[in-house]
Formats: structure tokens, C-alpha cells, sequence
């Protein structure tokens, strides 16, 4: 009988992936649904929510941070 399957084990690492893009951050109104634009820095949305605020009242807000990654075979002994 030959040779079913091979399994190979390995590790691997996790690494934020940086070579694309940085992190994506984006802002949203949880009154009224209302988004602020996507930016590369917090700065930009930040003052989205301020303004929103100053222009309709609606203080509360939900800011999301999307993170790219990369997973990779691990380099050496472990
Ligand atoms: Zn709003």
C-alpha cells in the first residue's frame, strides 16, 4: 500500500500588513446612521463627529478601526 497522505507541520506568524495599507478609520452617528468619510488617521472622522455635532446636536458616535494583516511562514527555529 503506498502513501496516503503527507503532512507537513510548520508555524507561522501574524504580522500587521503594511505593505498595502495602514489602518482605515471611520466614524458613524448613532442617532441618525450619518458616516464620516474613511481616512487613514482617526484626525479626519474625529472632527466629522464634532461638527456633526455642532450641526445637528447627536452626540453619540461609533468609530470602527479596520487593520490589515499578513500571516507568513516563521523564520528559523521556534
Ligand atoms: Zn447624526
Amino acid at each position: 500500500m503506498g502513501v496516503v497522505s503527507v503532512w507537513r507541520i510548520a508555524d507561522w506568524d501574524l504580522d500587521v500588513g503594511t505593505s498595502d495599507s495602514g489602518s482605515i478609520y471611520k466614524h458613524q452617528c448613532m442617532s441618525c446612521g450619518q458616516k464620516s468619510s474613511v481616512a487613514t488617521t482617526a484626525d479626519g472622522p474625529d472632527e466629522w463627529c464634532l461638527r456633526h455635532a455642532e450641526r445637528t446636536g447627536h452626540t453619540e458616535f461609533r468609530g470602527t478601526v479596520t487593520t490589515f494583516f499578513r500571516s507568513s511562514l516563521a523564520q528559523g527555529p521556534r
